[in-house]
């Protein structure tokens, strides 16, 4: 392994040792299948299934009742909007998001389009901010479901989400936030909210890969879903299969260990990537991505105007941090968060996310201010497109 600093807290968290320790017996000695609760085997699993639902309900502001596990966000994202799609689709067709929602959304909506769908891509602002009163606008009487992030993945934009849920109450629509990058590193609670259904994935907060919960809530008319993975009737029928406990036990105690801690943390990373803007933008033509103050405290995204992300990351090896491009697909496509709230292409393609965790320390944020500063003074003294802008020909 050559990065040594890791700064990409937001596509994945390192397993905090204390969720490794609770985990451990559930992969060993307490094997037994939570559904088989006819012998001691079973109910002991059973029993770490059931803490933990109450550990991350509590971390939510929900009842343990209300909470369905999965493998994670993409299948919580699919259950949920799928699933009112399938089930409500007889009220209506149309369904409203926005177009800085992560991959895992869009795809679904794409893929629901060709169901039948009508969707709604609500357009952002300089910051990705959507206005409420465009909200409004796009309710019909078709509409089904709001479904908008409570954190962006990219920029750390916070929606406002109470006042969405709010409105969309008012209007008769369900409304639906993926809640992956906010969930245990800012104060969030479901209770007094009118959220009716949330998703979050333990891996970004600090847990194992392979959990994740869908929150539904509980009302006089309880909400509906069509279930995605039939078999075996577990979880009330809407997700069949043999629940993932070693994973779901770790979800439950790194959702302890979050609502533990944080206060404490997120002011201290918020101080650390204060630090880390303050001193990058020193760089001239260096500019935040996505300002404003509803942000979540640990992220920053920044571009190094005419020079590419990729081109700093391979000057440093040792660091590990995300750029404003999907690399996933082989490509380099610019990132669709970054184009919607307005960079043209080169600006999207200088962009680099940086995104703390519980890990990160001082010492390693100021060798990253270092090796950054480093790199792009070179890169750019390397760079036509730097000279031309040097020489007022770009700007
Ligand atoms: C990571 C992420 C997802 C996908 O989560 P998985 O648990 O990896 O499937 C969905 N939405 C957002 C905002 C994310 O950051």
């Amino acid at each position: 392994m050559q990065a040594s600093i890791y700064l990409d807290n937001n596509s994945t968290t390192p397993l905090d040792p204390e969720v490794l320790e609770e985990m451990l017996p559930y992969l060993t000695t307490a094997f037994g299948n939570p559904s088989s609760i006819t012998h001691a085997f079973g109910k002991e699993a059973a029993r770490g299934v059931a803490q933990s639902k109450i550990r991350l309900a509590e971390l939510l502001g929900a009842d343990p009742t209300e909470i369905i596990f999965t493998s994670g966000a993409t299948e919580a994202i699919n259950m949920a909007v799928k699933g009112v799609f399938y089930r409500y689709q007889g009220m209506g067709n149309h369904i409203i998001t926005c177009k800085t929602e992560h991959k895992a959304m869009l795809d679904v909506c794409s893929y629901l389009q060709k169901k039948g769908a009508d969707i709604t891509y609500l357009n952002v602002d300089d910051n990705g901010a959507i206005e409420l009163e465009d909200i409004k606008k796009a309710i019909k009487k078709e509409t089904i479901l709001v479904s908008l992030m409570l954190a962006n993945n990219e920029t750390g934009l916070i929606h406002p989400v109470k006042e969405i849920a709010d409105l969309c109450a008012e209007r008769g629509v369900l409304f639906f936030t993926d809640a992956t990058q906010a969930i245990g590193k800012i104060e969030f609670s479901l209770r007094n909210t009118k959220v009716d259904l949330l998703c979050c994935s333990a891996h970004k907060f600090y847990g194992p890969k392979g959990a994740g919960a869908l929150f539904i809530r509980k009302t006089k008319r309880p909400i509906q879903l069509e279930p995605m993975i039939h078999g075996g009737g577990q979880q009330n029928g809407i997700r069949g299969g043999t629940l993932n406990v070693p994973a779901i036990t770790g979800m439950g105690k790194a959702a302890l260990l979050c609502r533990q801690n944080i206060m404490e943390e997120s002011v201290r990373l918020k101080g650390l990537r204060d630090h880390l803007e303050e001193s990058l933008l020193r760089l001239e033509q260096t500019v935040v991505n996505g300002t404003g103050v509803h942000r979540l405290p640990h992220v920053s995204n920044i571009r190094f105007r005419f020079i590419r992300a990729e081109q700093i990351m391979a000057k440093i090896r040792s660091l590990a941090v995300s750029p404003g491009s999907a690399c996933s697909s082989g490509s380099t496509d610019p990132s669709h968060v970054l184009m919607a709230i307005g960079l043209d292409k080169e600006d999207a393609r200088a962009s680099l996310r940086f995104s703390l965790g519980r890990f990160n320390t001082r010492a390693e944020v100021d060798e990253a201010i270092r090796l950054i500063t480093h790199a792009v003074t070179v890169l750019r003294s390397e760079s036509p497109a730097w000279t031309l802008y040097k020489d007022g020909v770009i700007s």
